[in-house]
């Protein structure tokens, strides 16, 4: 697919956006998640979208929906919340929303590959754990990463998680003013900071996690698979 340097979007008619590549934390303005990688910027007023927000197609489907016809919706529809089936966050933006089973992705989740190549392993994109996730310890609903071996599983939910506490980690460890405006400039990581009791070490859980698998699922989750998140997971890769 050929990818566009610049591009003008319905949500934002005034200005063209054009493509960047940034390794600092972004937040989009289109699902109003993280991202990293491969964005669409103005230039003129900062308004960001992921990659995947800014080429979404009006419908698309998804080979864990085989009887799924999604529609992009700018706005979650409905009075009630909606959960992203993927990686159960709530929606606040942009969403594929099936009218028909109410299903919901966020347009970066509906994206992601179903193959992850770490360098070393391949991680496979599952809608169901059959081994507990690195993460949470459990088998729970949302969609995760696995290797063949079984040796690495990670639920996405708990990889957004993992984002948070890795973020505060390396706040309270390393380069606090790096990081404090990495986290300021993401308001929904602003928040779930404010609302976390501070609990030092509680990152070391994921150290039997493999760096490289960790780093391929982080980059995949924030929205570009391609992108070098080092600084990102320094502060859950093991030592
Ligand atoms: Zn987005
Ligand atoms: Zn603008
Ligand atoms: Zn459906
Ligand atoms: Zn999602
Ligand atoms: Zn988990």
């Amino acid at each position: 697919m050929k990818i566009e340097k610049e591009l003008t979007h319905p949500i934002h008619p005034c200005h063209k956006l054009r493509l960047e590549y940034t390794e600092t934390p972004y937040n989009c303005d289109g699902c109003k998640e993280a991202g990293i990688g491969y964005k669409y910027k103005c230039h003129q007023c900062a308004f960001t979208l992921h990659k995947a927000c800014a080429i979404a197609a009006p419908r698309t489907t998804h080979p864990f929906y085989q009887k799924c016809e999604f529609k992009l919706y700018y706005h979650p529809p409905g009075k009630c919340k909606r959960v992203c089936d993927a990686c159960r966050t709530y929606v606040h933006g942009f969403v594929y929303h099936c009218d028909s089973c109410d299903f919901d992705l966020h347009p970066c989740c509906a994206n992601l590959p179903q193959v992850l190549d770490d360098g070393k392993r391949d991680l496979y994109l599952c809608s169901k754990l059959s081994s507990s996730c690195h993460g949470c310890g459990g088998t729970g609903l949302g969609w995760s990463y696995r290797s063949q071996c079984g040796a690495y599983n990670l639920h996405l939910s708990c990889v957004k998680e993992m984002l948070v506490e890795s973020w505060l980690a390396v706040y309270l460890n390393v380069d606090k003013n790096r990081v404090r405006q990495m986290v300021t400039s993401i308001p929904r990581l602003k928040g779930s900071l404010q609302n976390r009791p501070v609990v030092r070490g509680s990152v070391g859980k994921y150290g039997q996690m493999a760096g490289a698998a960790a780093r391929a699922v982080v980059s995949a989750v924030l929205g570009d698979p391609t992108a070098m998140v080092a600084a990102v997971v320094s502060g859950i890769v093991s030592k």
